[in-house]
């Protein structure tokens, strides 16, 4: 960044020394624009209020220059959930959700993900979105695992840095940067059952060991807000956790950005977590805890100033919260130029469609294929069945204008987009085919179901494509599972459809893994997309016509029950294996897995010991040229705590042309290799550990070397 820290810390510092009490407060302040009316909006400005969310246009602007004539001028932070892409405003770039993105495992173009979603919400006049979720994935219960980037905190982390580098741009003063807001500190996606805001039921260890790192890379990155989760660690909540947010975040991350709280969870101190009589009691906890602005606890302002009045709280930790919240105002250059410029006409404009296109097309994972695919040209008649071949919701994922908070049916979907149906057409056409389609079923169970018109159709086809998964309802906060099946009649739909023994290939559009077990053994072809984003359908398409060549790899793996859960790739050693009785103890698809048209080979592994590099030939020994994703995991053979039986340390995604052979290599440090100790320090112990090289987390797909440290 380029602002002089002496100058900024100088400017903060006058400006609180001639605030008052109540404006100082005012600044911890954010209103979510939806819950006021508008003179109720500008009663808060002219009170102080240091930011609103969720205010679009117009709006926005009334505020910022009703602000600035306020006594110190202090400008608004504006806010919003611009999760993948500015997708609550209409016409936006939507992107793939984090987990679809995830799938690509490029860093490069995740990172643009984030410039161009800065510069649409720039555009918009707003100043930050709260994004990215790093929040690990690995309760696949939990209804926000479509939010994450996956289950592995090294690649959450990588993707994450990426991600807010991309929003944040070179310098926040910069016209088309925005702030990014790294959450849910932390834990959040472990909670108990997988019940969102839940208990966390982990040590501060673990807590150090698996659920900080990603917050880590993303301090490295300059992220300039963390959002303090709604849940508990161990029964303390976030919101109160002086421990989360003091000492491990501001000391030893050095975090020296602003905490914004989760939606009201000061109240919920008060009124779900119970460990607040009242508002007085919540807001002093909350403060000394550490968290600079409150999001949506209006009644947090009187309170706060009373306690500070009544002797009961010390200003100064107003003033510290304060002074984090202007000193990045500053940072951004707010006070020049308090209205983001962005760059107008940039919505949804063909350079921001290209890169949303091209993460659609790395997200495709494909999982399964008997060598159905790609489709051969003997295929004319294609049948296109099923509930989520031609329904842009589900495609898109929650957080858009038609899908957040709750779904709106009445709010028609805005083009440029392309469902799987679509993009099948299109591509059917340019090869004279023909393309028959039926929903089949529902994925909601009370809708009326036409499968023997779906098998009618498919019968005279020559070969089937059905598109399953699920629905935004089944999506989101409020929208934990505990069943993971399919719903609806898709599996019965499945069922006849197969039994018409026709090339059958299936593609998944859902927010997450499901438990497809049948689907996977019986099935032709398995396709995963995800949600997708405007050009999901498409990337399907070209996939299955062979116009893209598949290089997506599983950033979470796809349990084979509910039961199973958790079932991520790097978990402890147990003493009987972790095995079930009544399973195999795999999961039905592992971390990193994802087949290409071509086929590579590892070979030449070679580990140099003292400068802990790693060299291996990728060999792409079939007739396409492709892109394969080298990942690079480790074991630590023995060790003072339980350390996982393999983890990811490294990755690069390169592009091999058929017949080449690339050396790839990686440089490791010694702290790659760290653990937490029972003392919560992070250390290496020296030892023996192992490294494995190969295209996914499975043992079968690696080659593996030992070093000594
Ligand atoms: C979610 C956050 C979100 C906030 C503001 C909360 O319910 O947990 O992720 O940023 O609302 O919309």
């Amino acid at each position: 960044m380029k602002y002089d820290v002496k100058i900024i810390n100088k400017k903060v510092e006058d400006l609180l020394s001639c605030m008052s009490l109540p404006e100082k407060v005012g600044q911890m302040i954010q209103i979510p624009y939806s819950l006021v009316t508008r003179e109720e909006a500008l009663a808060w400005v002219d009170k102080g209020a240091g930011s609103f969310l969720h205010v679009l246009g117009d709006n926005a602007r009334e505020l910022q220059s009703a602000a600035l004539k306020t006594k110190h001028g202090i400008p608004l932070l504006f806010g919003i959930d611009a999760i993948h892409g500015h997708g609550l405003n209409e016409n936006a770039t939507i992107f793939p959700t984090q987990l679809a993105a995830a799938c690509s495992w490029n860093r490069e173009l995740i990172q643009e993900m984030g410039q161009v979603t800065a510069r649409e919400v720039a555009t918009d006049g707003l100043h930050w979105t709260f994004s990215p979720v790093l929040c690990l994935g690995r309760d696949i219960r939990w209804g926000r695992i479509n939010e994450t980037f996956g289950e592995d905190p090294y690649l959450a982390g990588e993707l994450g840095a990426a991600i807010i580098k991309g929003y944040q741009g070179e310098s926040l003063d910069s016209d088309e940067s925005i702030l990014a807001c790294a959450k849910h500190y932390i834990g959040y996606g472990e909670a108990v059952g997988g019940r969102d805001s839940c208990d966390t039921e982990i040590t501060y260890r673990k807590m150090r060991e698996v659920f900080l790192p990603p917050f880590e890379k993303a301090v490295k990155a300059g992220c300039a807000t963390i959002m303090s989760a709604y849940g508990s660690i161990d029964g303390t909540p976030l919101t109160v956790n002086e421990k989360a947010l003091r000492h491990i975040l501001r000391e030893d991350l050095g975090f020296d950005g602003f905490v914004v709280t989760d939606w009201n969870n000061v109240n919920s101190l008060i009124h779900i977590q119970h460990v607040a009589a009242d508002i007085g009691e919540a807001s002093q906890m909350a403060a000394k805890a550490g968290n600079d602005m409150i999001m949506n606890s209006p009644a947090f302002y009187e309170a706060t100033i009373k306690l500070v009045e009544d002797g009961l709280l010390d200003e100064k930790v107003i003033d510290e919260a304060v002074g984090n919240i202007l000193r990045t105002k500053f940072r951004m250059g707010l006070f020049e130029h308090p209205e983001k410029k962005g760059i107008p006409g940039c919505f949804g404009c063909q350079e921001h469609l290209n890169t949303s296109e091209k993460l659609s097309q790395e997200s495709i994972v494909l999982l399964k294929n008997t060598g159905i695919l790609p489709l051969a040209n003997t295929m004319k008649r294609i049948a296109v069945i099923g509930p989520n071949a031609d329904d842009i919701r589900a495609q898109y994922g929650d957080w858009t204008y038609f899908s957040h908070p709750e779904p709106n049916p009445e709010h028609p979907p805005v083009r440029p987009y392309v469902t799987v149906l679509e993009g099948i057409q299109q591509l059917a056409d340019e090869n004279e085919l023909s393309v028959e389609y039926h929903e089949g079923c529902s994925i909601r169970e009370s809708e009326k179901e036409d499968i023997a018109g779906a098998v009618q159709i498919a019968n005279h086809c020559d070969v089937i494509v059905l598109v399953i998964g699920d629905i935004v309802e089944q999506a989101g906060e409020y929208r934990d599972r505990a069943d993971l099946t399919l719903t609806g009649k898709q599996m019965e739909l499945f069922r006849q459809l197969r039994s018409l023994k026709k090339p059958l290939i299936t593609v998944f559009v859902a927010s997450k893994p499901l438990c497809i077990n049948t689907i996977a053994e019986e099935t032709d072809a398995l396709i995963v997309g995800f949600n997708g984003g405007m050009f999901g359908g498409l990337a399907v398409a070209e996939t299955i016509f062979g116009k893209l060549n598949p290089s997506g790899k599983l950033p979470i793996s796809f349990p084979r029950h509910s039961g199973q859960l958790p079932v991520y790739y790097n978990n402890l050693p147990g003493w009987h294996g972790g095995r079930y009785l009544d399973l195999p103890d795999t999961p039905l698809f592992a971390f990193g897995e994802g087949l290409s048209y071509t086929s590579f080979k590892y070979s030449n592994l070679k580990v140099d010991e003292t400068n802990l590099t790693l060299q291996v030939d990728v060999s792409n020994t079939g007739k396409q040229d492709g892109y394969e994703i080298v990942q690079v995991y480790f074991i630590d053979c023995v060790s003072s705590v339980l350390t996982p039986v393999k983890q990811l340390i490294g990755f690069e995604k390169i592009y091999i042309k058929a017949n080449e052979t690339k050396n790839v290599s990686f440089t490791f440090s010694k702290e790659d290799f760290s653990l937490v100790n029972s003392d919560e320090k992070r250390v290496t112990e020296p030892g023996e550990f192992i490294l494995m090289v190969g295209s996914s987390s499975r043992d079968i797909d690696l080659l593996q070397s030992t070093i000594t440290l």
